[in-house]
């Protein structure tokens, strides 16, 4: 028995599947987890003393990848001066003014402790500030595990939702339009056919919770012309790719300016963290200036704010984007050409330091085309890789995540067991 499969077999009898967030449970690609007791750089340590070089980074807060000496000073520092004052404090001015200056759309913003929050506290505002009840979002877009999100797409297209999980009344859902991803057409049905009631479209610009997809040409523009026409307010959720894709997300990568952007992971530095953000003028309507409500306890942490802080300032300094991409490039062209070289079907789509691997004949560009990819193939690949070292995400619906702590050194030895794992499928 190992040290990890007694970990998790206590914990399957005191926490619900033994995990605190489901997808660590490895429940999509089979088999037991392993526990980590320690992670340095680009690397896990798990319980059994086995070294794994990490493409998961803590789910993409570790951009800077594990442990690193300036943000453990930065959360040292603040630990100095106590944990939570529950007044304001200084920590959360920077944050602030650097979230300001590096994330375009964004004129204010309001420091929450999750994505989750985020995206609940966003679609509240739009909400507050229309005076519309229904929200659109895309099938396979992930926004946390908020009730009007964590919806799936009614029978036929333009129908109402459905709740995607026990607990959520279907009045709710109905408040919520679920639609294809990469299809205007939908879009602009469901403003014709509901267009006043509409408060807003919320999206992860570059669906990175169903592997990695990218927008078609157009596709974002016509979503902000549709939401500017109707008067509906545009979410973007960069809880993933804020300051991952570039210094200033998706939205300064492509050019196109939402009204409000949902933040997190890399903010806190590997601390409980999420942010939204936006016009001024639709900022202003929560309390205390507005009507719409929000609040929290610990939020604008001093040690979270710390990291975060020490987070940013890392990503500003240096070539720190040029290297994550040029590191990106090199893994996902290396597995391309090893599965092009052996006939095998694969789509590899990067961005950055993000990227994924589908094993399709044909690109990826919906929930339904990332479903149809190879299920088992991806679920052997994950475990053969892991065996030999390398830790990928546990599900063919995740992307994967480099650090710049990943050294040359760790992407060719990764680079080299992902292509030799290819060729043993
Ligand atoms: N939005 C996106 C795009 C996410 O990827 C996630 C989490 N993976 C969330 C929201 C929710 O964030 P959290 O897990 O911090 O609640």
């Amino acid at each position: 028995m190992t040290i990890s499969n007694d970990l998790f077999t206590r914990a399957q009898e005191l926490i619900p599947g033994g995990v605190n967030s489901p997808v660590r449970a490895f429940r999509s690609v089979g088999g037991a987890p392993f526990f980590t007791k320690k992670a340095e750089g680009a690397t896990l340590t798990t319980a059994d003393d086995k070294e794994l070089i990490d493409f998961v980074c803590t789910w993409g807060p570790a951009i800077h990848g594990h442990n690193h000496p300036v943000i453990r000073d930065a959360i040292a520092e603040a630990l100095n001066n106590g944990t939570s004052f529950g007044t304001p404090n200084p920590y959360e001015v920077e944050m602030a003014e650097l979230i300001i200056k590096m994330v375009p759309s964004v004129e204010k913003v309001r420091m929450v402790n999750s994505g989750t929050e985020a995206t609940m506290t966003a679609i509240r505002l739009a909400r507050g500030y229309t005076k519309r009840n229904k929200i659109i979002k895309f099938a396979g877009c992930y926004h946390g595990h908020v009730d009007s999100l964590l919806i799936a797409a009614g029978s036929g297209a333009l129908t109402l939702g459905k709740p995607d999980s026990a607990g959520i009344p279907e009045k709710l859902a109905e408040e919520t339009i679920v639609l294809p991803f990469n299809d205007l057409s939908k879009v602009e049905e469901a403003f014709s056919n509901f267009g006043d009631q509409i408060a807003g479209i919320i999206l992860e610009p570059f669906p990175a919770n169903v592997g990695l997809i990218f927008p078609t040409d157009g596709y974002l523009q016509g979503l902000r012309d549709l939401c500017t026409k109707h008067g509906s307010v545009l979410i973007f959720d960069e809880v993933m790719t804020g300051f991952r894709v570039s210094a200033g997300g998706v939205q300064e990568h492509v050019g196109i300016t939402p009204d409000i952007t949902t933040l997190g992971k890399i903010i806190g530095g590997g601390l409980p963290v999420g942010a939204l953000g936006g016009k001024a003028e639709i900022m202003d309507h929560l309390a205390p200036l507005g009507p719409v409500y929000q609040a929290g306890t610990l939020s604008g942490n001093p040690l979270a704010m710390a990291a975060g802080i020490a987070s940013l300032k890392l990503l500003l300094e240096g070539d720190a984007y040029s290297r994550l991409d040029k590191m990106g490039k090199q893994i996902a062209s290396a597995i391309a050409s090893t599965a092009s070289e052996i006939g095998l079907p694969l789509q590899v789509p990067q961005v950055g330091s993000m990227f994924c691997v589908y094993f399709s004949e044909k690109r990826v560009d919906t929930l339904d085309d990332a479903t149809a990819t190879d299920t088992d193939r991806f679920n052997k690949y994950f475990h053969t890789c892991l065996e030999k070292g390398v830790y990928l995400p546990p599900s063919k619906y995740e992307a994967n995540f480099i650090s710049t702590a990943h050294e040359q050194g760790a992407i060719d030895r990764a680079s080299e067991i992902l292509c030799e794992t290819l060729r043993e499928l």
